[in-house]
């Protein structure tokens, strides 16, 4: 389900993530913000839109969810309450002063982040992103030693981008 009229990922990033560590935690330029889900300095996390909602994406560590996991991630990270998408879904009407009656319940999709093709998104929301993305994710990867399968997909949206400007 689309989470974006609830629980908007940038909102959600103001009052749960900066709060962690106000020194640490803020929006760089289009509209990336600092991942706390890996030991992050540049913003790296941008939000892409999908049919299906916001997906948080994360150019430094590859994350790829939408508010509900990003929730229990963060949660785990910086709490350790591990929390099931439920509960997760409790907490974010709190924080959100949302009723959880009115939430919709979720389909059988849901928490699969999007159904689809991960780097056709990247691809159509490259916009966002610049060239100092793919340098840090290509040296990560190298590092990582990330299947071609990686590569691929980060040529491809390289190319789209070049060809954009
Ligand atoms: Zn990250």
């Amino acid at each position: 389900m689309n989470y974006k009229k609830y629980f908007p990922v940038e909102e959600y990033y103001r009052r749960v993530v900066i709060p962690l560590n106000p020194n640490r935690f803020h929006y760089g330029s289009g509209d990336k913000m600092v991942c706390p889900l890996h030991d992050d300095h540049d913003p790296s996390l941008g939000v892409i839109e999908s049919k299906s909602g916001e997906v948080c994406h994360c150019f430094g560590c590859g994350a790829w969810c939408d508010v509900v996991d990003l929730h229990m991630r963060v949660s785990k990270i910086y709490k350790k309450r591990y929390l099931d998408r439920d509960e997760a879904r409790k907490d974010l009407c709190n924080i959100f002063h949302v009723k959880l009656e009115e939430l919709p319940e979720e389909g059988d999709s849901d928490g699969k982040a999007t159904d689809e093709r991960r780097e056709d998104l990247i691809v159509e929301n490259m916009s966002k992103f610049d060239i100092s993305d793919f340098r840090y994710r290509v040296l990560d990867g190298k590092l990582k030693k990330k299947k071609i399968g990686y590569f691929n997909a980060l040529m491809m949206s390289m190319i789209w981008e070049s060809k954009s400007q």
